[in-house]
C-alpha cells in the first residue's frame, strides 16, 4: 500500500507502527451549522480509506472528534466561538445547538453510507485531557502568557514550516491577520484563551477561567485514543498551514515525537470555480441533495470518479452523471438475477480483482479502481455471467455504495411505499411515534415489512 504523505510530499510506502493494525484520525465537523457536501467530501475519503484498510485486512481503529468548542470564526484568537455564534443565531444554548448539529452530521453520513468511526470524541468531554496536555508543552517551554491567554511559542519549534512548506512571509499572511504586538512569532497560537469572559462555556485551568483553543482539542484526542505515535491523520487541504501545522507543533512540544506517521489531505468539492464553503456562500447539503430528487449514494459515487487529490467540481450534470452510473451498477445486479455462476476461466475474473486491489493499494485511485469495475460489468454483462456481480458486491466494500441491499430489495418496491418508509424515518427521528406507528400500518397494507437496522431501514415483501 502506497499514501500519498503531505509531509514528504511523496508516495510513501504505508508501514503501520503496529503489525496488522492501522490507527487513523479524522478532525470532525464543527457543529454550528449543517455540514454541506463539501465537508462531506472529505469524510467520504477518510471513511474511503477505512475501508480499503479493512479490505486488505487490516483491523482499523478510527477516532473522529466533534468540535463543540473552541473554534473562533476567525485564525487571530480573538473571534467569536462558532458554537457561540450559532447559539446567539438561533437563541439556544451552545450545547443544544451541539447536540442538535451533531445528530444531523450523522444522519447525513448515514446516507452517505460512511461507517460510524469506533470512537467518536466531543472536545467539551474532554478539557481535563486538553489541560493536561497543554500542562506538558508549557513545561517543556513552549508557552507564554499574554493578554489573550496561553500561548504556543511556534518559535521553539525549528520544524514549524515543513507540513505545510510555510515560508516566513506565509507564516505572517497566512497565519495572523494583525500582528499582535504581545506574540513572540507571527504564527504563534492560543493553546487557552481567558480574555473572552462573556464566553458561556467555561472552564478552570492553572491559566485561568476559560476555554481552549482549536488545535489543542485535536491533539489532545488523537494522543488520548491513538497513542503518542500513530498511523494516519486525515482531514482537508485548508487544515495543512494553521490547524495540522499548529497540531504537530503541540505534539511536538507535548511528547517530543513526530506522534503522525501519515498526514492525508483531500482536496476541495468546488462549486463554479471557487471551493464550496459557508463563508463562499455556495454550500449544498445532503437534504438539498435529496428535495432535488438525487439519492445521497450518487453523491458518494461522484467522489469516487475523482481521486482525492484533485478538487472536484460539482455540477448537477455531473451528479446526474453519477446517478446513472449508479443504475448501471445496480442493473448487473437486475440482470445477474437470472443468471447462473458459470463454470470455467476464471482469468477475467482474476484479472478484475488483481487491478482493482493495484488501484486502492495506489494511493486510493478509486478513478482507477471504478474504470476496473466498470470493464468488469460490461464483461459480466456480455457473458451472462452472475460470479461479475458477486465480484462487484465483494468490492462495494470498498465503494459503499450499498448495491447488495438496494438491488436484492429495493428496486421491486414501489416508490410512493419508498416514500412512506422515508416519512416514518422522519417521523422517528422528532419521536413522533403515533405517527410512525400509522406509517408502518400504512405500509404493511401496501404488502411491506420494514426493519430497522444498523444501515437504517430496509423493507420486505409482507
Ligand atoms: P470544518 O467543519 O469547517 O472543520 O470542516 C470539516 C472538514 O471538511 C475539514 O476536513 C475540511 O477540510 C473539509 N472541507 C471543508 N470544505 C471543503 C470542501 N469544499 N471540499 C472538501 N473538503 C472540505
Ligand atoms: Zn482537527
Amino acid at each position: 500500500m502506497k499514501v500519498y504523505n503531505t509531509l514528504t510530499r511523496q508516495k510513501d510506502e504505508f508501514v503501520p507502527v503496529e503489525k496488522g493494525r492501522v490507527k487513523i484520525y479524522t478532525c470532525g465537523p464543527t457543529v454550528y451549522w449543517f455540514a454541506h457536501i463539501g465537508n462531506f467530501r472529505a469524510y467520504v475519503f477518510a471513511d474511503t480509506l477505512r475501508r480499503v484498510f479493512e479490505y486488505l485486512g487490516y483491523e482499523v481503529r478510527h477516532v473522529m472528534n466533534i468540535t463543540d468548542v473552541g473554534h473562533l470564526t476567525t485564525d487571530d484568537d480573538l473571534g467569536e466561538d462558532k458554537l457561540e455564534a450559532g447559539a446567539r443565531r438561533e437563541g439556544r444554548t451552545p450545547e443544544e445547538i451541539a447536540r442538535f448539529y451533531e445528530q444531523a452530521f450523522f444522519a447525513d453520513a448515514q446516507k452517505l453510507n460512511i461507517l460510524r468511526p469506533q470512537i467518536v470524541c466531543r472536545a467539551t468531554e474532554h478539557i481535563p485531557d486538553m489541560i493536561e496536555l497543554i500542562r506538558r508543552i508549557e513545561a517543556n517551554g513552549f508557552a507564554y502568557r499574554t493578554s489573550v491567554g496561553l500561548i504556543f511559542d511556534t518559535g521553539r519549534y525549528p520544524d514549524y514550516w515543513r507540513l505545510g512548506r510555510l515560508n516566513l512571509e506565509e507564516q505572517r499572511a497566512g497565519a495572523r491577520v494583525a500582528v499582535d504586538p504581545e506574540r513572540r512569532n507571527p504564527s504563534d497560537f492560543a493553546l487557552w484563551i481567558t480574555n473572552q469572559p462573556r464566553h458561556l462555556m467555561q472552564w478552570d485551568s492553572p491559566w485561568g477561567r476559560g476555554f481552549p483553543g482549536w488545535h489543542i482539542e485535536c491533539s489532545a484526542m488523537s494522543i488520548k485514543y491513538l497513542g503518542e505515535e500513530f498511523d494516519i491523520h486525515t482531514g482537508g487541504i485548508d487544515h495543512i498551514p494553521i490547524h495540522h501545522t499548529n497540531e504537530r507543533a503541540q505534539n511536538f512540544a507535548a511528547t517530543g515525537r513526530e506522534v503522525v506517521r501519515y498526514w492525508m489531505h483531500n482536496a476541495f468539492l468546488q462549486l463554479g470555480e471557487a471551493r464550496m464553503g459557508k463563508s463562499e456562500g455556495n454550500i449544498m447539503t445532503v437534504t438539498e441533495l435529496e428535495r432535488q430528487g438525487y439519492e445521497p449514494l450518487a453523491f458518494r459515487y461522484l467522489c469516487l470518479t475523482a481521486h482525492y487529490r484533485m478538487p472536484l467540481n460539482f455540477t448537477i450534470e455531473a451528479l446526474q452523471g453519477a446517478q446513472n452510473g449508479l443504475r448501471g451498477l445496480r442493473e448487473l445486479g437486475l440482470n445477474a438475477r437470472t443468471w447462473q455462476e458459470a463454470a470455467g476461466d476464471t482469468e477475467w475474473l482474476e484479472r478484475a480483482q488483481r487491478e482493482f486491489r493495484n488501484a486502492i493499494e495506489d494511493d486510493l485511485n478509486l478513478p482507477q479502481a471504478m474504470a476496473v469495475v466498470w470493464s468488469l460489468v460490461r464483461e459480466g454483462n456480455r457473458r451472462q455471467d452472475r460470479r461479475a456481480w458477486k465480484l462487484l458486491l465483494d468490492f462495494d466494500r470498498v465503494l459503499g455504495l450499498r448495491l447488495g441491499e438496494t438491488v436484492e430489495g429495493e428496486q421491486d418496491i414501489p416508490a410512493e411505499v419508498r416514500a412512506l418508509a422515508e416519512e416514518r424515518e422522519q417521523a422517528r427521528r422528532a419521536r413522533d411515534w403515533g405517527r410512525a406507528d400509522r406509517l408502518r400500518a400504512e405500509i404493511l397494507s401496501r404488502g411491506f415489512v420494514i426493519e430497522d437496522t444498523k444501515e437504517g431501514w430496509r423493507l420486505k415483501r409482507a
